[in-house]
């Protein structure tokens, strides 16, 4: 399965100058998306982990069927003032822009160890927050999946500490 080809190039989206990796034609695809799921859930056979992070929006749809198989707790990293309970807030930056994410902050236990799961890794920013953010509730990022990077960005030079893995490389 060549999942390349199931990824687009969306020129000028959502500012003019950015060329936008659109994962739909991945979800679209029945085989694609269940390649993409069967795959993450290979590369975490060995992982020690409690729980699974999806950030809003595109990592939810990666997440849950993952803690879903898995028979984890899924736990949501949303944008300021969605979530309903009290929350913790990390600020970062983006590719476009700068951004906080929010965590209900009874989502996890001291000591927990955590994989986060998202579509694109671009700089890294939202998946350095994501660490911070476990860090602040007293649990641990051990490892992040992504079905693409974008290498050009050197993401990986933010996330030093944790396993990286990615299924597609730009
Ligand atoms: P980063 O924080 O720069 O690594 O950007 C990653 C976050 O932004 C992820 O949550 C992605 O969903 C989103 N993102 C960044 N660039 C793209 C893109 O080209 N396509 C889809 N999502 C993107």
């Amino acid at each position: 399965m060549n999942l390349k080809n199931y990824v687009r190039d969306i020129p000028d989206f959502p500012k003019e100058g950015i060329v936008f990796k659109d994962i739909t034609p991945a979800l679209k695809s029945p085989e694609a998306f269940k390649y993409t799921i069967d795959s993450f859930q290979e590369l975490v056979k060995d992982w020690d982990f409690d729980a699974i992070i999806g950030p809003e929006s595109r990592g939810f749809i990666y997440s849950t069927p993952m803690a879903y198989n898995l028979n984890k707790p899924f736990i949501p990293v949303r944008k300021p003032g969605k979530l309903p309970a009290e929350t913790i807030s990390f600020s970062y930056d983006l590719e476009y822009g700068s951004g906080i994410l929010e965590m209900h902050k009874d989502a996890i236990s001291k000591g927990d160890k955590v994989i986060i799961v998202d579509d694109i890794l671009a700089t890294g920013g939202t998946t350095e927050a994501i660490i911070k953010l476990v860090e602040k509730a007293g649990g641990k990022v051990v490892g992040a999946l992504f079905l693409a990077e974008l290498t050009s960005l050197n993401p990986r030079e933010k996330l030093t500490e944790i396993k990286v893995e990615s299924l597609i490389k730009y």
